[in-house]
């Protein structure tokens, strides 16, 4: 039994609850203990933190990644490396992801239950992992790598979507994706902007289709989310019973309330079309994608800011992909934009932990949680661009470990 006891902080507890001074957290086997204000427990610590006034808070949670998407090429992955050669890059940038102080993610398609099970036995250093394997998607959908010039059928090797149309395949696609450990199926239900033939406004797949897979999901125990911009998807996608809309850059007011009615969440990602916006010629970007990008970054503040307003249930992801994966605290920033800096911190923390079912085990300070700890330098609330700087990360824990130990 170790106890490490986090002295003298500011904790920003994540709970909503505006941050106090001089207050201590008690870490005993990997979990939080004890929270308390004032004088610290003193028998049997094996180690003290004193944070030096410093602010204390929960580790980060990004709600949409891809670990599998490690290069700007995305849909030349599978032509360039080896699936064995992905795992290694996906792994290096798991790894990464921990350091920039995100210790839990939600893949929103690529890595499979593997990744889940190597971190779980300590194989790799990674956030905590919540997977779906292969996105399902429609022919010429998001998920379809293939030019409109390929004669050929989809690849299924490799970290890839699954094409499947129609009742039968997108149900067997599903159940697939379940066997093999999924802890939720992704579908593209809509056009996106790294697909080479398709368009972002378009719906994809049909309701019937939908409805099929979540009631596979749903009949596992799993849920459902999905990848779209238009109006029109959205309302298909919640109506059908879609847990959490991923993008959504078009929502309008009549598509928020659709959400609102069927209780569906929606993830904004706003960090990877400003990044992909400003640097997407630096980084070799197809033409077809940085146009893409471009045009549904118009839309993202938009979007959020209707969210707020219609008081959506709202997660956070930052969906950064290939060159852009190393900055994905950005995507605090972008949403401090529209919902200051307390909102867009509680979206990264608070609200990802309930959209991945996890908020009894994580995303805030409270005691019998996970020691998933972050202490930073600087205070979050006046600049939460502090995240995107490294050195403010003074301690990463997770699960009682220190991954990083600067004081
Ligand atoms: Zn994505």
């Amino acid at each position: 039994m170790s106890r490490i006891l986090f002295k003298n902080a500011c904790l920003l507890d994540c709970t909503g609850k505006d941050p106090v001074d001089g207050a201590w957290v008690l870490v005993e086997d990997g979990l939080i203990a004890e929270v308390g204000q004032g004088k610290s427990p003193r028998s049997k610590i094996d180690e003290t933190v004193d944070c030096g006034g410093k602010w204390l808070m929960p580790g980060l949670i990004d709600g949409h990644i891809h670990a599998s998407l490690f290069t700007n090429d995305l849909s030349d992955l599978h032509r360039k490396y080896l699936p064995s050669t992905g795992c290694f890059m996906a792994a290096g940038i798991l790894k990464d992801t921990l350091l920039q102080g995100f210790t839990t993610v939600r893949d929103a398609g690529g890595i499979d239950a593997g990744f889940r099970v190597a971190q779980a036995m300590g194989l790799i250093t990674s956030p905590r992992l919540q997977v779906c394997g292969r996105s399902i998607t429609m022919t010429g959908g998001h998920a379809d790598p293939r030019l409109p010039s390929e004669l050929c059928p989809p690849v299924t090797e490799g970290m890839l979507g699954v094409v499947a149309d129609g009742v039968d395949e997108v149900r067997k696609a599903a159940r697939e994706q379940l066997r093999r450990g999924a802890d939720y199926i992704k579908i593209m239900a809509g056009g996106g902007c790294a697909s080479p033939a398709d368009e972002p406004d378009t719906v994809q797949y049909s309701p019937e289709e939908i409805s099929a897979i979540v009631y596979e999901a749903t009949a596992a125990g799993k849920t459902v989310l999905s990848h779209n911009y238009s109006n029109r998807s959205m309302q298909l996608c919640a109506e059908c019973g879609v847990h959490s809309i991923e993008h959504g850059n078009y929502l309008d007011r009549k598509t928020a309330k659709v959400l609102k009615k069927h209780g569906c969440w929606l993830v904004p990602t706003m960090a990877t079309y400003e990044i992909m916006s400003a640097r997407g010629e630096e980084f070799g970007l197809p033409a077809y994608f940085l146009r893409k990008m471009k045009e549904v970054r118009e839309h993202s503040e938009n979007a959020l800011a209707i969210a707020v307003d219609e008081g959506l249930k709202i997660g956070s992801g930052s969906d950064v992909v290939g060159s852009g994966q190393p900055y994905k605290a950005l995507e605090i920033e972008l949403k401090a934009k529209v919902m200051g800096a307390m909102g867009a911190i509680l979206c990264t923390t608070k609200n990802n932990a309930e959209l991945m079912g996890m908020e009894k085990k994580i995303g805030s300070v409270e005691a019998g949680k996970y020691a998933d700890l972050l202490v930073v330098r600087k205070d979050p609330l006046k600049d939460v661009r502090i995240f995107q700087d490294r050195d403010n990360l003074a301690v990463i824990m997770q699960g009682g470990q220190f991954i990083k130990n600067t004081l």
